[in-house]
């Protein structure tokens, strides 16, 4: 299989902002041509991308904010500083100069190249991921802003877990992250039989600065375990969907759909993915029912 289906063309409706950052594969002329070797993109590229996420987290009536080009260009998911990124440590900021083996990727490109692959590639979907959740707030006065992402089944080489085991889900949290969301969330990792880890191997929700802390927008990150719903032995190697992506997909309709119920106002919409005039909630339930959930193991 090469794709999942994805309904587009849905007016986002819902109270819900899923962010994408690392769906894309798109490498650009302009970075490519400073790569110090070309022949190591393609599998650099294989161990990289958070493959398919755009097609995994999308949900008709959600605004989808997902670049089409791939973070070996400029990393959405980092500070523009790299005096406050962590990850430029091992020369992973917001313009990688190394790869994840630690391997040279390029040397330092000047600051006005800088400025502009950050104009070109990183603010204009930064700016749209803000807009994104102005629109929800301005027409439900509330958001859920969803970071979406997915994580290789094994360390890369730049990485270090200290020895634990990685979990099927992974949760990352922040300041805007309330209590219930994420409570929701672990219980939907419960009933679907997954092992969830909360900011483990990676930590933290992507939140635009302007919201920061802001009690109107809740956010979450939720990473999938690449082994979950993706056919790739070695990182390195090109993937291919496995047979239970169609679940996953499912499965994660069901949390979004879920953590959305519960923001907006109890009862509101909760026909929501229920065949017309079919709606059956329990008295004082919200979001997806148990049996909503599809069963999910690997
Ligand atoms: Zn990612």
């Amino acid at each position: 299989m090469t794709a999942l289906p994805a309904a587009r063309g849905v007016a986002p409706f819902l109270p819900l902002v899923v962010h994408a950052p690392h769906a894309g594969t798109h490498v650009p002329a302009l970075a490519r041509e400073t790569l110090l070797d070309s022949a190591r993109l393609r599998a650099e590229l294989n161990r990289l991308t958070d493959w398919y996420t755009a097609d995994l987290f999308q949900l008709p009536g959600a605004a989808l904010c997902a670049t089409p080009v791939s973070r070996l260009a400029v990393d959405l998911e980092r500070y523009t500083d790299d005096a406050l990124e962590p990850r430029a440590a091992v020369g992973q900021g917001v313009i990688y100069t190394h790869d994840s083996q630690g391997q040279r990727l390029r040397p330092e490109i000047v600051p006005e190249q800088r400025r502009q692959w950050l104009d070109h590639w990183y603010r204009p979907w930064h700016l749209k991921l803000e807009l994104d959740v102005l629109a929800s707030l301005q027409r439900h006065g509330t958001c859920l802003l969803v970071d979406a992402h997915s994580f290789p089944a094994c360390p890369l080489a730049n990485e270090d877990d200290a020895g634990r085991v990685r979990p099927d889900i992974c949760l990352g949290t922040g300041a805007n992250t309330p209590a219930w969301l994420l409570d929701h969330a672990l219980d939907w990792c419960a009933r679907q039989g997954l092992s969830v880890a909360v900011d483990f191997p990676y930590a933290g929700c992507l939140v635009p600065a302007v919201y920061a802390a802001d009690s109107r927008v809740a956010a979450i990150m939720v990473e999938v375990n690449r082994g979950l719903y993706l056919e790739q032995p070695d990182p390195a190697t090109a993937p291919a969907l496995g047979m239970d992506c169609f679940r996953v997909k499912a499965a994660l309709n069901a949390l979004l759909l879920g953590m959305a119920g519960q923001l907006w106002a109890p009862g509101g919409w909760s026909s929501v993915g229920e065949p017309s005039g079919q709606v059956a909630r329990e008295p004082g339930s919200q979001g997806a029912r148990a049996s909503d959930l599809m069963e999910l193991r690997h």
